[in-house]
């Protein structure tokens, strides 16, 4: 079953999903709380990975030219609506009327604005081959180990957007849509 598309820059559809999932949320107690457990798993992956893109990642992108942040990537797809939604954050406020391909409105002088959870997943696992390249030839274990944690992360959001079907066939069941 596919989730519904989020059409990008329609604050409408963003809101929509933000109620249909935090309704769906509330449709099974026991399943929301393994999820609820799920996201804590989560949420200490983003953790265990954050002095990697510190000492690795961001240094590089801070010296980029030419930044591949645009508003299409900050802006969260259905699935990313799910994991803020469990891990009990809350995406926004998003500004509606750039473009699409207008460098992404969380980009500040220092990087991102957001914390690295409270991105879309595509921010938290692209990244060009120079960043990668640098990192792999600065310290390769390290790299190995950054690697792990990546698969760990995936791994963990698939198992949380698989639980969560569970309760999004609920409320297609309860709603008309
Ligand atoms: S991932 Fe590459 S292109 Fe994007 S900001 Fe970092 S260095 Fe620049
Ligand atoms: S990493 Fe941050 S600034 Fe870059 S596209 Fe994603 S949300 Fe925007």
């Amino acid at each position: 079953m596919d989730f519904p598309e989020i059409i990008f820059g329609n604050v409408d559809s963003l809101e929509w999903a933000r109620v249909k999932i935090r309704h769906a949320m509330t449709l099974d107690t026991k399943l929301a709380r393994q999820i609820h457990h799920m996201s804590k798993c989560l949420k200490g992956t983003y953790t265990a990975l954050e002095p990697y893109f510190r000492r690795y990642i961001e240094k590089v992108c801070k010296e980029c030219e030419n930044p591949c942040c645009v508003n299409r990537h900050g802006f969260p797809d259905f699935e990313d609506l799910i994991i803020f939604c469990a891990l009990g954050e809350c995406f926004g406020p998003f500004d509606c009327t750039q473009e699409d391909t207008e460098p992404c409105q969380f980009l500040g002088e220092k990087g991102c604005t957001l914390q690295r959870c409270e991105r879309s997943y595509r921010c938290t696992w692209y990244f060009c081959d120079k960043v990668f390249d640098r990192f792999e030839a600065e310290d390769q274990k390290a790299f190995a180990r950054f690697e792990r944690l990546m698969d760990q992360l995936c791994q963990q959001r698939i198992d949380i957007i698989k639980s969560f079907k569970r309760l999004w066939h609920l409320e297609l069941g309860t709603t008309r849509l």
